[in-house]
C-alpha cells in the first residue's frame, strides 16, 4: 500500500517549499490510492517554537490537503510527534552500538571545540575517531564504567572509511556517495533525543512508509539513511525516495529562502507567521488574497507539468494527473506575477456564490453595512467585475461606486471644454430619465445616444462625464451597465451632485 508522510519540523511558518513537498506527497498518495501521514519531526527541542504545528495542521487544511494520520488524528501507527517517540529510539541506536555500526561518544562539548579550533575542517570521523574519548578507542571496562555512571554520550554511527552507497532516485535515477566524505553523525544525543537522522529511518520504518518526496536539501542526507536501513536489516523494506527540484528565486539565481519574501516583495508563507518571540509577523499568500484553490495549482505546477500547455489545475486534476516521472529535476524558478495570474484565473473561474462570503467580508472592511445591500445585488456586481480582479480585495477598487457614491470628483475639471450646453444636456437627461418606466442596460444606452446623435453633438463628448459622475473616475465595466445596477434615483442623485 502507498504510505507518504510529510514531515515538517515545527519551527515556524510553512515556506513555499514546503508547502508544495506537502502537496506532492497528497497528490502521489491519492493518486494510488493511498495514505498521507503528517508526523511532527520536533526532537529539535532547541529549535521548537509554539504554534508552528498548528499553523501546519490550519495550512494544508487551507490547501484541501486531507490528513488520514496525524497528531491530532492518529492511525496505527502513533504516535506522530517524534518527541512522543522517545522512549523507543535508544534501543535502535543500541542494537546498531552491538552489531558494530554505532559507537557511544563520550567526548564533552568543549572537547570537540577544542578540536574544531585545532582544526577548521574538523570532521568527527575514521581519520581521528581512535583519537577521541568514544567506546572505540576506550576498553571494554572504562566504556562500561562510565555508561554506569551515566556519563553524558552520544551514540554516533560509525561511517565507513571507504565504500560507495547508492540509490535509485525517482526523479533523478542513480545517485551515489563515498562514505569517505561523510562524518560519523550522531544517532542518539546526549539528552537520549534521536538526531533527525535515527528518527527518520527508525520512523519511517515504523509507519510503513513506501514513497519519501522531499526537497533537494534532503540529498547529502541520504547516504546515512541508506546506511541505517541496511544496518538495521531494513534495506528490502526502504522507501523509495523522489527529491524535489529546489524552487528558486526569481532570476533563477539561488534557493527562495525564508528571508526573501521581504526583499523581493512578496510572500514566500503560505500563511501569516508570527513569530511568537519577536512578534514579527511575516506576511502570507493566503492573506494577500490568494485562494487556496489557485495557491494550490501555482505550487503543483512548479516543477512539474501533465506534458500539454495546460495551467490550469483543479486539486482532482492535479491528483488524477500526477505522475513523478514528469517532475523537472531542474529548479523551478519562482514567478509571482505569474502566481496572481493564477489567482486572477481561479477568481474568474470561480462561481459567483462561492466568492459571495469573501466579497461580503471586504465590503464590511470597508465599511459597507452588513444587508445594506442584498446578495442579489452583490452578486450582479460580482458577475460585472469579476474579470477584474487579481486579489478578492481588488473588488473594493474596481466596485465601490456600487455601493457609495464618488464626491471627490470635478467633471468640468475633466473635460477640457465644458460648456453650458453640457450641462444643459445633463439636465434633460435627468428628466427624462425620471420618466422612464423601463430601466435596463441596452435600452438606457439606445436613450442616451440617440439624444446625442439627435441634437446633432458627438457621443464621445458625454460618455466620459456620464461614467466620471457615476463612477468618480475613469475606469470600471460598461457604463450602462452601472446605470442599470446603480438604480434611477441613485444616478439621477449622481449626475445632479456632479454638475453643481
Ligand atoms: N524534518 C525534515 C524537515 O523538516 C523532514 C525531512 C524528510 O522528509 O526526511 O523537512
Amino acid at each position: 500500500k502507498v504510505r507518504v508522510r510529510f514531515a515538517p519540523s515545527p519551527t515556524g511558518g510553512l515556506h513555499l517549499g514546503g508547502v508544495r513537498t506537502a502537496l506532492f506527497n497528497y497528490l502521489f498518495a491519492r493518486h494510488h490510492g493511498g495514505d498521507f501521514i503528517l508526523r511532527i519531526e520536533d526532537t529539535d527541542q532547541t529549535r521548537f517554537v509554539p504554534g508552528a504545528e498548528e499553523y501546519i495542521l490550519e495550512c494544508l487544511a487551507w490547501c484541501g490537503i486531507k490528513i488520514d494520520e496525524s497528531p491530532v488524528n492518529e492511525g496505527n501507527f502513533g504516535p506522530y510527534r517524534q518527541s512522543e517517540r522517545k522512549p523507543s529510539y535508544r534501543a535502535y541506536a543500541e542494537e546498531l552500538v552491538k552489531k558494530g555500526h554505532a559507537f557511544y561518544a563520550f567526548d564533552s562539548t568543549e572537547e570537540l571545540e577544542e578540536q574544531r579550533k585545532l582544526f577548521p575542517n574538523f570532521k568527527y570521523n575514521f581519520e581521528n575517531r581512535l583519537s577521541l574519548r568514544n567506546s572505540l578507542s576506550l576498553s571494554e571496562e572504562e566504556t562500561q564504567k562510565l555508561l554506569a555512571e551515566n556519563h553524558p554520550h552520544t551514540i554516533r554511527i560509525k561511517m565507513p572509511d571507504n565504500e560507495s552507497v547508492y540509490f535509485d532516485d525517482l526523479i533523478r535515477g542513480r545517485v551515489s556517495f563515498e562514505t569517505s566524505l561523510l562524518d560519523d553523525k550522531v544517532l542518539l544525543k546526549a539528552d537520549g533525543m534521536p538526531t533527525y537522522h535515527l528518527a527518520v529511518v527508525v520512523d519511517d520504518k515504523a509507519m510503513e512508509i513506501s514513497h519519501v518526496f522531499r526537497g533537494e536539501e534532503w540529498l547529502p542526507s541520504s547516504p546515512i539513511h541508506i546506511l541505517l536501513w541496511t544496518y538495521f536489516g531494513w534495506k528490502e523494506q526502504m522507501p523509495q525516495w523522489a527529491h524535489l527540484p529546489l524552487i528558486l528565486k526569481p532570476d533563477g539565481n539561488g534557493k527562495l529562502s525564508k528571508r526573501d519574501g521581504d526583499r523581493l516583495g512578496f510572500p514566500v508563507y503560505a500563511m501569516n507567521w508570527q513569530d511568537p518571540k519577536t512578534g514579527d509577523l511575516t506576511k502570507g499568500f493566503r492573506e494577500l488574497g490568494f485562494l487556496p484553490e489557485a495557491f494550490v495549482n501555482m505550487l503543483g505546477v512548479l516543477g512539474w507539468n501533465d506534458g500539454t500547455e495546460q495551467e490550469i489545475f483543479s486539486m482532482e486534476e492535479l491528483i488524477a494527473k500526477f505522475s513523478v516521472e514528469r517532475i523537472h529535476k531542474a529548479g523551478a524558478k519562482f514567478d509571482f506575477e505569474k502566481a496572481k495570474w493564477f489567482n486572477h484565473e481561479w477568481i474568474k473561474n470561480t462561481a459567483d456564490e462561492d466568492l459571495l462570503p469573501q466579497i461580503k467580508a471586504v465590503l464590511t472592511e470597508n465599511s459597507v453595512n452588513d444587508g445594506q445591500f442584498s446578495d442579489e445585488y452583490v452578486l450582479q456586481i460580482i458577475s460585472l467585475v469579476k474579470e477584474r480582479l487579481t486579489f478578492v480585495e481588488d473588488f473594493w477598487e474596481q466596485a465601490n461606486f456600487f455601493f457609495t457614491a464618488p464626491k471627490d470628483f470635478d467633471v468640468s475639471a475633466i473635460k477640457p471644454k465644458w460648456t453650458a450646453e453640457k450641462t444643459q444636456f445633463f439636465n434633460e437627461v435627468i428628466a427624462e430619465f425620471s420618466g422612464l418606466a423601463e430601466w435596463n442596460a441596452s435600452g438606457l444606452e439606445s436613450h442616451f445616444k440617440n439624444k446625442i446623435n439627435g441634437a446633432g453633438l458627438k457621443i464621445g463628448e458625454f460618455m466620459m462625464p456620464l461614467r466620471i459622475m457615476l463612477v468618480g473616475g475613469k475606469f470600471g465595466p460598461d457604463v450602462f451597465q452601472i446605470v442599470e445596477k446603480l438604480g434611477k434615483q441613485e444616478v439621477i442623485s449622481r449626475i445632479q451632485y456632479g454638475l453643481d
